[in-house]
């Protein structure tokens, strides 16, 4: 039943732009979260216990422990297996891993947790806002509604919705055995993003490592207190010590150029040290963030 304010004329008018409005902001959108970035990449040691084991653009790295193993994030749907080869061929057994972490729930680091998860029975521990989002298999309560009912309806955006285990707290510690990450909530990006922090020991030195947020915005992916949050979370992040940083996209980070670096370095671990490159990303954040440019 329509309402009587409105003619079936009016109607199709409206549905009409709506299918317009959502054509655009998908091309947008899928632009923005370029569905490239995943083409096959070595896996490598970075440092210790810490490994990249993702693809050529969106990331996953696996941290190794005797107790078991911790993954953060998982690319794409599609990404997931090139996640698990990476795996195996760094010797270690999916089934190890015993925690699966999230910097943040959209399709390009959410979407192939489901079937990581299904291949190791491990738990995925989520901040609340990225809870909920993965738990939906990937609705953005802040996106765009054309975004969001592309989702609903299965059409982009959507992916196999993983089980969330546990919620964490903003300064919360996940552990596995002597594995223990520290979780920073720095929403900005999306509310829930998630940057880690935990110790690498590296022979007889220990190495801090931050997995920093995604600090740019979508324009089809906005909240009211976004531009606070990305403040708070630059102020969070400048606060943290960092030998060794990354990001959930490879690229940001220099990930073939560094491990280039070090497969002729002295100390293969020592070009991935670069406190001055996160500086650099926190300082290209922060302009952003003052120039209100979208990303
Ligand atoms: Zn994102």
């Amino acid at each position: 039943m329509l309402p009587n304010f409105i003619t079936p004329r009016q109607l199709a008018v409206l549905i009409s732009i709506l299918a317009v409005v959502a054509l655009v902001f998908t091309g947008r959108w899928l632009n923005a979260t370029k569905i490239g970035g995943q083409g096959p990449a070595e896996p490598f040691r970075i440092a210790g216990n810490f490994y990249y084991v993702g693809a050529t653009d969106a990331a996953a790295f696996l941290i190794t422990g005797p107790e078991g193993h911790v993954v953060l994030d998982a690319g794409y749907p599609t990404t997931a297996r090139l996640v698990m080869a990476s795996i195996a061929k760094l010797g270690f057994d999916i089934k190890d891993v015993k925690v699966l972490l999230n910097s943040e729930p959209h399709p390009d680091h959410g979407g192939g947790l489901a079937a990581l998860q299904q291949a190791s029975g491990a738990e995925l521990w989520a901040s609340d806002a990225s809870a909920d989002s993965l738990a939906s298999g990937g609705d953005d309560p802040d996106a765009v509604l054309p975004l969001r009912v592309l989702n609903w309806i299965g059409v982009a955006g959507s992916y196999p919705p993983p089980r969330v285990d546990h919620r964490f707290k903003d300064g919360d510690t996940v552990r596995v055995g002597p594995i223990a990450l520290t979780a920073h909530v720095t929403g900005g990006h999306t509310r829930g993003c998630t940057s880690w922090s935990f110790p690498v020991r590296d022979g007889d030195r220990t190495l801090n490592v931050v997995s920093a947020c995604d600090l740019g915005v979508l324009a089809t992916s906005t909240y009211p207190e976004q531009a606070a949050d990305r403040e708070r979370s630059i102020r969070v992040l400048r606060g943290l010590p960092a030998d060794i940083w990354v990001t959930c996209h490879a690229r940001w980070w220099g990930r073939y150029r560094k491990f280039v670096a070090s497969t002729t370095a002295k100390n293969p671990v020592d070009p991935f040290i670069d406190p001055d490159g996160y500086r650099a990303y926190l300082d290209a954040a922060e302009v952003e963030l003052r120039e209100g440019r979208t990303h």
